[in-house]
């Protein structure tokens, strides 16, 4: 059974129409699940805000008062991040909407979808890249606390690197974190570097690939089936979740990769049958996307994947000329992560 959270405020997380994030984005996905007719194979959930409670597990209360302040005067967080006034709850209700989420995978649903969700690069204390609570670290300490869960595997598949979730579990063996991004020497935040392993007990539960500019569907193919089932397989999750960020289509402004609409469906396929083989409990976080109409398709087809659906839309495939490097670049993560884990 398959799920997703959604609520009308949604679009308020909007960031103002001169900014990259509008708000938009989940309410016309939402609207293309119904025109399309998927929508309906979904059971709707509406979340409620993550109380103060809730965000103290992993965010410090000098952050999470620093946002509440901002949240009632408007201001900026960080040099791309803009703090419009009410802010505080609407980050709050898409947290809450991951915790949601959370909990349906213990009450009879298999796979569960926040479309305003992702938010990967708030740390404990600090954030930018548009994000204020980090709705992953927050579910997977609320899903801990719970269930006394002792393994989450994230894969965050967003253009950008998950630095926010990468700082909060460094040193923490109990999350493993797997990122492919676009190379931060060419994107923000610059993070993600394929020799950051983790630290102390945690070194081996952080893993890094990080793309050259013009990467194309083949490389991803080839590096999520040589990396991803084999760890999460070996790391045998209680809880996957997913940050299935499209903001590596080739049509998005911010990044400069160049997967196709299949991609996403290929990779949401894939994604269920890692979760049907462990834990069955999959959350699936939207993440990034900055072209509305291109995301909103990407994100239908990611859904037809995990629904195991043939229909799915298509699109001319872009040559990958960085195959070989990308080849590479697995072989050496998996040398450097040869004490931790057997590929
Ligand atoms: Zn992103």
């Amino acid at each position: 059974m398959i799920g997703i959270v959604y609520h009308h405020d949604y679009n308020k997380y909007d960031l103002g129409t001169t900014h990259p994030l509008v708000g938009d984005k989940p309410k016309k996905t939402i609207e293309y699940l119904e025109k399309t007719g998927i929508l309906h194979e979904l059971t709707q959930f509406a979340p409620t805000k993550a109380t103060d409670d809730d965000l103290l597990r992993v965010h410090a209360k000098q952050y999470v008062d620093k946002i509440k302040s901002l949240s009632k005067t408007g201001g900026m967080l960080a040099f791309d991040t803009p703090a419009p006034v009410g802010i505080y709850d609407i980050a709050a209700l898409a947290t809450g909407g991951t915790m949601l989420a959370g909990e349906k995978l213990f009450s009879g649903f298999d796979c569960m979808i926040n479309p305003l969700a992702g938010f990967h690069h708030a740390s404990s204390s600090t954030s930018s890249g548009f994000c204020f609570f980090n709705d992953i670290a927050v579910t997977i300490e609320y899903l801990r606390q719970k269930y006394q869960l002792q393994r989450f595997l994230i894969v965050d598949l967003d253009v950008h690197h998950c630095n926010g979730t990468q700082d909060i579990y460094y040193d923490d063996p109990t999350v493993l974190t797997i990122s492919f991004h676009q190379d931060g020497r060419t994107l923000y935040p610059g993070t993600g570097a394929i020799d950051k392993i983790g630290r102390d007990a945690g070194e081996g539960y952080n893993v890094n690939l990080p793309l050259p500019s013009g990467t194309g569907n083949q490389s991803v193919r080839y590096a999520f089936h040589e990396l991803i089932p084999s760890l999460g397989m070996q790391f045998n999750p209680q809880v996957i979740i997913y940050q299935s960020g499209v903001d590596t289509h080739h049509s998005d402004p911010l990044a400069d990769l160049k997967l196709t609409y299949q991609i996403y469906y290929h990779l949401g396929k894939n994604m269920k049958t890692l979760s049907t083989k462990t834990c069955n409990k999959l959350l699936v976080a939207f993440g990034g996307g900055y072209n509305s109409d291109a995301s909103v398709k990407s994100y239908y087809n990611l859904v037809c994947g995990l629904l195991g659906k043939r229909e799915h839309i298509t699109e001319n495939e872009i040559a990958d000329p960085n195959s070989q490097e990308v080849k590479a670049l697995v072989n050496r993560i998996k040398t450097i992560l040869k004490d931790h884990w057997i590929f």
